[in-house]
């Protein structure tokens, strides 16, 4: 089996995790995306690092995210290989 460059699974939040965090900013869900919580709210583009698993939701620490940036990452399917979640399936739970 191949190895896949993998460091999300390591600083993977459980999807459960990730639907109740908001963003301290503006109050929007969030999701992730690497080992970042991105913000939902295209006015607000945060994105908050996750460190060991922790997401560091102080406004401290977010990065403002281009338009671009932010874009091109909430499009983007969560690649984690386990679960296999993504945001437009939510049928078998
Ligand atoms: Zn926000």
């Amino acid at each position: 089996m191949p190895a896949i460059t993998s460091t999300s699974s390591k600083n993977s939040l459980a999807d459960d995790t990730v639907k109740l965090l908001r963003c301290p900013r503006c109050q929007v869900s969030l999701v992730q995306r690497d080992e970042s919580l991105v913000c939902l709210n295209a006015n607000c583009r945060a994105a908050y690092p996750i460190s060991g698993q922790i997401p560091q939701l102080v406004t401290d620490k977010a990065d403002q995210l281009t338009d671009a940036t932010w874009l091109a990452l909430i499009n983007r399917p969560h690649a984690v290989s386990s679960g296999g979640a993504n945001l437009a399936s939510g049928a078998n739970r």
